[in-house]
């Protein structure tokens, strides 16, 4: 299986390359050359099947003869033994024909465990083979840089450099980042917003003699490996609702777009899907895209649900690189147009593709609010404010089918916000009650992108 990037201006490269590369050098996001396809024979056996199996199976798909099926699945099945509920992503039902998927029974609360301990064994595995060791380096504004402490903590090939901007990420997910005893872990409070950190990161990586120099690496949702990995549990979900025999949909609520393209790619590789509705907060960027054909990025307003207080959705690329007839040469220029005024309008031939699946709906923080409240009256569940807008945007809509929502946070990783919501505090789960007693370690720097390289390049040879 051959990996091309988006852009078409960097060769293709086989699935170990493109995961360790992160980035396509062009500037591009790596796509499998064709979608790999999964049997409905297949599909219909994974609703009895062990969740470390099915992702074998689907990631397996993707990793072709890269990696053997023997490594996968003890790596599938390490990295979800590290989840609290041995249904890894169980589904609790909320009204008839709902869903919701409970992604957050990982280390660190959120759905980004369910790819990133993966990943992280991933890496390991593939660098100690190459006899390298990297140094990852990510910007967080919130929950990316505690899944990637927990699961690269301790990890021989990897050390880890986490910039989080100081006072503007929750405490509890800041204490999933700082509280980590690992020699490989460094944690850094930067004094700026999450849009400095990421500038600094991407300074880091275009400066050649640093990155060649602590052989840097990211490990952002734009890695192929996180899209692979988050596909397998729209396969699991569906399978258990009768898949492939009946239509699923699934609403996801969206920052990057990573897991709702993961649900494209499940799409692709055969899971019958109904429709895909793509919930955003009040920073609508993909939910406009999807319902006015504009995809433009406006003002950032920051929300109760942080993790997607994004402007510009990094894996849309992948979406209008598909939709266009995989036209990479399109794909580069609207890209790039991208970065220069903020906007594409979609092609109409483009956007009738994307509307055969995707919708969007757009939830204020008021509608959110009264969606914690009315799901915990009506059902007696307490949903965190990511979850809760998806909630919000699927009574705003009309799916066919039983509907999944991808519920991508623990209550309790938000609990201020639920709190006020609600009036009711939700519990840390048992073996993390502790967190707020740990002792923190974190280094304080500036947000300026020399001071910071510095920091890392000395992190690494130390
Ligand atoms: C990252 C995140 C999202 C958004 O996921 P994308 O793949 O970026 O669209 C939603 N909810 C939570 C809790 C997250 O951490």
């Amino acid at each position: 299986m051959r990996y091309v990037s988006t852009r078409g201006q960097a060769p293709a490269v086989g699935f170990v390359d493109a995961v360790l590369g992160g980035l396509a050098p062009d500037g591009g996001l790596y796509v499998p050359e064709a979608w790999p396809q999964i049997s409905p024979a297949e599909i219909a056996g994974f609703a009895d099947m062990p969740y470390a199996e099915v992702a074998a199976r689907v990631i397996g798909a993707f990793a072709d003869h890269e990696i053997s099926h023997a490594d996968l699945l003890e790596m599938c099945q390490e990295a979800y033994s590290t989840f609290t509920h041995s249904a890894v992503a169980p589904l609790t039902q909320l009204q008839p024909g709902l869903f919701i998927a409970e992604l957050f029974h990982g280390p660190s609360l959120a759905f980004k465990d369910v790819a990133m301990q993966i990943l992280a064994r991933l890496y390991d595995h593939l660098l100690s083979a190459q006899g390298r060791r990297q140094t990852i380096l990510c910007a967080t504004s919130g929950d990316t840089g505690g899944a990637a402490v927990e699961a690269f903590r301790g990890r021989k090939s990897v050390r880890v450099v986490a910039l989080f901007p100081e006072g503007r990420i929750s405490e509890v997910q800041r204490r999933f980042m700082t509280t980590a005893t690992e020699s490989n872990i460094a944690c850094v409070a930067v004094k700026g917003s999450f849009d400095d950190c990421q500038a600094i990161v991407k300074n880091a990586f275009q400066d050649q003699i640093l990155r060649q120099a602590v052989d840097l690496s990211g490990v952002n949702s734009i890695n192929f490996a996180r899209i692979a990995a988050q596909a397998v549990y729209y396969f699991t979900t569906a399978a258990s609702l009768g898949a492939p025999g009946r239509k699923v949909s699934f609403c996801v609520p969206s920052g990057n777009f990573g897991d709702a393209f993961a649900g494209y790619a499940a799409h692709k590789m055969g899971l019958p899907v109904a429709k895909i509705l793509v919930a955003t907060n009040s920073n609508d960027v993909l939910a406009k895209a999807f319902e006015d054909g504009r995809y433009a990025r406006g003002k950032l307003t920051p929300t109760m649900s942080p993790a997607m207080d994004i402007q510009s959705a990094s894996n849309f690329e992948r979406l209008y690189f598909e939709c266009v007839g995989r036209e990479a040469t399109e794909t580069a220029r609207a890209f790039e147009a991208f970065a220069k005024s903020g906007s594409i309008d979609l092609p109409p031939a483009a956007f009738a593709r994307m509307r055969e699946l995707f919708r969007g709906v757009a939830v204020s923080e008021a509608d959110t609010t009264r969606t914690m409240v009315s799901t915990l009256n009506q059902t007696g569940e307490l949903i965190d404010p990511h979850t809760a807008v998806a909630v919000a945007a699927l009574r705003r809509a009309e799916l066919d089918g039983p509907v999944v929502v991808m519920s991508t946070a623990h209550p309790a990783k938000f609990p201020e916000d639920v709190a006020k919501a609600t009036g009711v505090t939700p519990e840390l789960p048992r073996g993390i009650a502790d967190l707020a007693k740990r002792p923190e370690r974190f280094d304080r720097l500036p947000a300026e992108a020399e001071t910071i390289k510095a920091y890392v390049h000395a992190f690494a040879e130390g």
